[in-house]
C-alpha cells in the first residue's frame, strides 16, 4: 500500500470509529440507569469528536480547515481523561467524593485547556508553533507544544492513570466472573496510551499523523466487548446492588477461602465494623464474638442468637456456571419479633386449647345434665297426658253427670211452674197470688240456669250435635225480633234488625241454636241498658261454593265492658262484674254456650266495647247454600222446614 492509500484509509478508519462511538454513546445514553454509564456515554461522544475531527483533520489540505478541526478534536481530546475518572470511580464504587460541585472542579482544566487552545494565536503558550508542512505529498499540521499544552497532558494523564487505579484495585477485589469486564475497560486504553506516548516523545511511525485517536478505534472495540460481556446496561445488577445495599438481612460474601470479599451495612453491623471490608484482612472482623457462628461452614440454615436478637442464618454455596466454588453467600435475618410473636402465638394456642378443654368440660356437664333434665321432663310430660286424660274422662264424666242431673231436673221443675201456673188461674187472695207469682217467676229462672247447664255439659261431653235444616234467615230474624220486642220495649228499648241485600234468603243450618246464640246476645243486650237501643245486622262475610259464611252483629246502648274483661267473659262462669249477678242475675254460662255453638258452625266470636258507651258483640257462623231451590222461590217458609 503505497502512503497516499494509506492516508485515505486511516482518514476513513477515524470517520467510521467516529461513527461506532457515536452509536455506542447513544446507547450507552439509552440505557443510563447508573451514573457510570452516563460518563460512559460523554467519553464515547468525546471518543467520536476526537476521531471524527481527526479524520477530517487528515483529509483536509487547507491550512485553516485543519487548525478548526483541531480546535474541535480538543474538546474530546480534553474531556476524555475526565469523563474517564468519572466512569473508572463510578464504576469501581470509589464515587462518595463525586458530588457536582467536585465534578465541575474536574472541568475547569478541560475548559481552560479548550479555551487556551483556540486562543492560541493571541498568546501562543498551548502551541509555540503551528505549521503547516508538506511532505511525501501531504499536508500536516507541524507543532511545537507550550507549557499550557504539557499543563493539560500532565493533568489528562493523571486523571487516567486515577481511574486505571481504581478499576485496577476493583479488578483484584472481585470474584473471578467479574473481572472480565474490568480486563477489557482497562485494556482498552494500552492502544491511545501507547500512541500517544509515542506521539508525544516523536517517535512518530507515520510522520506527524497522531495515531492515538485511530488506537480509540481499538479501544472502542474493546470496550464494545467490555460491554458485551458485562451486565453494565442491564437494570438488574443495579437492582441487585440495590437490594443488597438496602436490604435489611445481613448479607456476607466470601471467597473459596472463606475469606470475607464484601458485606452490606447490616452484616457490618453485625460484626460491627465501621468500613467496608477489605480482601484478604480478615483481622478485623476474626476477633468478633459472633465470628464463629456467622462464618462457619456448616451449610444450610440455623438460628443463631446474637444478643437479644435472633438471626436466621442461610449459608448457601456460590458456584459458577461451571461448578466452580467461587464462595459463599451468608445471609443473616432477624426474626427475634417473629419469633417472639410465634412464642406468644404458642402460648395463646396453649392457653386457648385450655379455654376449650374446659370449655368442653361444662358442656360435657350441662349436655349431661339437659339429659337428666330431658327424660325428666318426658317422664313428668307422660305423667301429665296421663292426668290430662283422667282429668278430660273425669271431666266428661262430671258433664255427664250435670247432663243427666239436669235433664232429671228439669221435669219436676216443668211441673213446678206448669202447678203454679194452674194455681193462678184458680181463686187466690192477693198475698197467695204474689207468692205464688214469686215462686213462678223463680222456677222460671231455675229452669232457665238448668237449661242452659244442661247445655253446656251436652256441648263440653260432646253430645250436643247441630240438626240441619232448611231455614229461612229473614224469617227467622223477623219472628225473633217480634218475640224479643217485648222484652226491649218492657225497658223502653229500641230493636231494629238489618239484614244486607246479599244475605241468600234460604239457607241450611240449625235454626234452633242460631236462634240460641242470637238470645242470648240481645238478650245481653237489652239486659244492660238502660236507654237507647239495639241493634242486630246481619252480612255476608265470605262466600263459598257450598256455604256462606255470615256475620251476626248485636249493637247496643249500654253499659259497655271494661277492656281487660273482654277477653274473659266468653269463659263459662264468667262475669264482666260480679255485682252483675246481684243486679242483672244470670250465671256467666250464656257467651260460653254461645262459643261453643259459633265454633261448632265453624265460626268465630268477639265483641267490641267502650265502657258507658255500649258494646257490639258479634259473631260468623257457615250455613250451607241450598243447592237446588232458586232464592227468589224460596219466600214461603212452609216449604222449608226440611232436612237439607
Ligand atoms: P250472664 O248470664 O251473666 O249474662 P253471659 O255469659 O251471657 O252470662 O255474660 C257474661 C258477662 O258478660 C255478663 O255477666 C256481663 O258482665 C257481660 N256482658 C255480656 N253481654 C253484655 C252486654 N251487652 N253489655 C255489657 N256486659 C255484657
Amino acid at each position: 500500500m503505497d502512503l497516499t492509500q494509506l492516508h485515505l484509509t486511516l482518514s476513513l478508519l477515524m470517520v467510521g470509529a467516529s461513527i461506532l462511538a457515536v452509536f455506542l454513546s447513544f446507547y450507552a445514553w439509552k440505557r443510563r440507569y447508573n451514573e457510570a454509564v452516563l460518563h460512559l456515554s460523554f467519553l464515547m461522544a468525546g471518543a467520536a469528536i476526537w476521531t471524527f475531527f481527526s479524520g477530517m483533520e487528515l483529509l483536509s489540505t487547507n491550512f485553516t480547515h485543519m487548525k478548526v478541526f483541531v480546535v474541535l478534536c480538543y474538546i474530546g481530546i480534553t474531556t476524555i481523561p475526565v469523563f474517564w475518572l468519572l466512569f473508572a470511580a463510578r464504576y469501581s464504587g470509589n464515587d462518595d467524593w463525586l458530588t457536582s460541585h467536585n465534578i465541575m472542579l474536574l472541568f475547569i482544566v478541560p475548559l481552560f485547556s479548550m479555551i487556551m487552545h483556540a486562543t492560541n494565536g493571541v498568546h501562543h503558550l498551548f502551541f509555540t508553533s503551528v505549521e503547516l508542512v508538506f511532505s511525501h505529498g501531504f499536508a500536516f499540521l507541524q507543532i511545537e507544544y507550550g507549557p499550557l499544552w504539557w499543563f493539560h497532558a500532565v493533568y489528562s494523564y493523571i486523571a487516567l492513570t486515577l481511574g486505571f487505579l481504581m478499576l485496577a484495585s476493583m479488578f483484584f477485589k472481585v470474584l473471578g466472573s467479574d473481572r472480565l469486564p474490568i480486563f477489557l475497560f482497562l485494556a482498552g486504553w494500552i492502544f491511545p496510551i501507547v500512541a500517544n506516548a509515542l506521539y508525544i516523545t516523536g517517535l512518530r511511525p507515520l510522520g506527524f499523523i497522531d495515531l492515538t485517536p485511530l488506537a480509540l478505534v481499538c479501544t472502542l472495540i474493546i470496550f464494545t466487548l467490555g460491554i458485551a460481556t458485562t451486565k453494565l446496561f442491564d437494570i438488574t445488577p443495579f437492582a441487585f446492588d440495590v437490594m443488597f445495599n438496602h436490604i435489611p438481612d445481613g448479607i456476607f460474601v466470601l471467597d473459596s477461602n472463606a475469606r470475607m470479599i464484601n458485606a452490606n451495612k447490616p452484616a457490618r453491623k453485625l460484626l460491627r465494623l465501621r468500613t467496608e471490608p477489605r480482601r484478604g484482612d480478615d483481622s478485623v472482623y476474626r476477633d468478633s464474638v459472633h465470628y464463629k457462628d456467622i462464618f462457619s461452614p456448616s451449610d444450610g440454615k440455623s438460628h443463631i442468637s446474637i444478643k437479644k436478637n435472633v438471626y436466621y442464618r442461610t449459608n448457601t454455596p456460590i458456584n459458577n456456571s461451571r461448578g466452580r466454588h467461587l464462595g459463599n453467600l451468608i445471609m443473616m435475618r432477624d426474626v427475634t419479633e417473629r419469633m417472639q410473636a410465634e412464642e406468644a402465638l404458642k402460648e395463646h394456642k396453649a392457653h386457648l386449647e385450655e379455654l376449650v378443654a374446659e370449655r368442653t368440660a361444662d358442656l360435657m356437664k350441662i349436655n349431661e345434665e339437659l339429659q337428666q333434665e330431658i327424660s325428666e321432663r318426658k317422664r313428668t310430660e307422660a305423667e301429665l297426658v296421663k292426668a290430662k286424660e283422667n282429668a278430660e274422662s273425669a271431666n266428661m264424666a262430671k258433664s255427664e253427670f250435670l247432663a243427666i242431673m239436669s235433664h232429671e231436673l228439669r221435669t219436676p221443675m216443668n211441673g213446678v211452674i206448669g202447678f203454679t201456673e194452674l194455681l193462678l188461674e184458680g181463686e187466690l187472695n192477693e198475698k197467695q197470688r204474689h207468692y205464688t207469682e214469686l215462686v213462678q217467676k223463680s222456677g222460671r229462672s231455675l229452669l232457665e240456669i238448668i237449661n242452659d247447664i244442661l247445655d253446656f255439659s251436652k256441648i263440653e261431653a260432646g253430645k250436643l250435635e247441630l240438626e240441619l235444616l232448611d231455614l229461612d234467615i229473614r224469617g227467622l230474624l223477623g219472628e225473633f225480633v217480634n218475640t224479643m220486642s217485648p222484652r226491649a220495649y218492657s225497658r223502653s228499648l229500641g230493636l231494629s234488625c238489618n239484614i244486607d241485600t246479599d244475605v241468600p234468603r234460604l239457607l241450611c243450618g240449625d235454626h234452633k241454636r242460631l236462634l240460641q246464640i242470637l238470645t242470648n246476645l240481645t238478650g245481653n243486650a237489652i239486659k244492660f241498658t238502660t236507654e237507647g237501643e239495639v241493634t242486630i245486622e246481619v252480612s255476608v262475610e265470605s262466600q263459598y261454593d257450598d256455604a256462606v259464611l255470615l256475620r251476626f252483629l248485636v249493637r247496643d246502648t249500654g253499659i259497655g265492658i271494661p277492656e281487660e274483661k273482654t277477653g274473659m267473659i266468653f269463659d263459662k262462669f264468667t262475669q264482666a262484674d260480679t255485682s252483675n249477678t246481684r243486679k242483672f242475675g244470670g250465671t256467666g254460662l250464656g257467651l260460653a254456650i254461645s262459643r261453643q255453638l259459633v265454633n261448632l258452625m265453624d265460626g268465630e266470636i268477639g265483641v267490641n266495647s267502650e265502657l258507658g258507651k255500649g258494646s257490639e258483640f258479634w259473631f260468623t257462623a257457615r250455613l250451607g247454600k241450598l243447592p237446588h231451590i232458586g232464592q227468589a222461590e224460596t219466600s214461603d217458609k212452609g216449604d222449608l222446614l226440611q232436612d237439607c
